[in-house]
């Protein structure tokens, strides 16, 4: 199966509140050209429109990777709240 087929099988129980935080939006504009976020979060979580960055943490399928790998630090990750985030299915 593909990663998009894949994605098809993990279903959503949203939190309300975001455990995916840009620390600072600055530091994305100023220093950060290539928007690394953008690129290796594999549930394309991380857009760049205009001069921010907006975070669709309902999709985030808490890889880790963005705590590792933004090269500034600049996201704040925390494991949703028990019984949120994402739930599995095995098939
Ligand atoms: Fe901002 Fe980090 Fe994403 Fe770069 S990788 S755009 S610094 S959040
Ligand atoms: Fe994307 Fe993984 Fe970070 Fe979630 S934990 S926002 S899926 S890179």
């Amino acid at each position: 199966k593909t990663i998009e087929e894949k994605q098809y099988l993990v279903r959503f129980n949203c939190d309300t509140k975001s455990h995916l935080e840009v620390k600072s939006h600055e530091i994305c504009d100023t220093k950060c050209p290539d928007k690394d976020c953008t690129i290796f979060c594999p549930a394309d979580v991380y857009k760049w429109e205009g001069d921010r960055m907006f975070v669709g943490y309902e999709g985030c399928h808490e890889c880790g990777s963005c705590r590792i790998g933004c090269p500034f630090d600049n996201i704040k990750w925390e494991y949703p709240k028990g019984g949120h985030g994402i739930v599995f299915r095995l098939a």
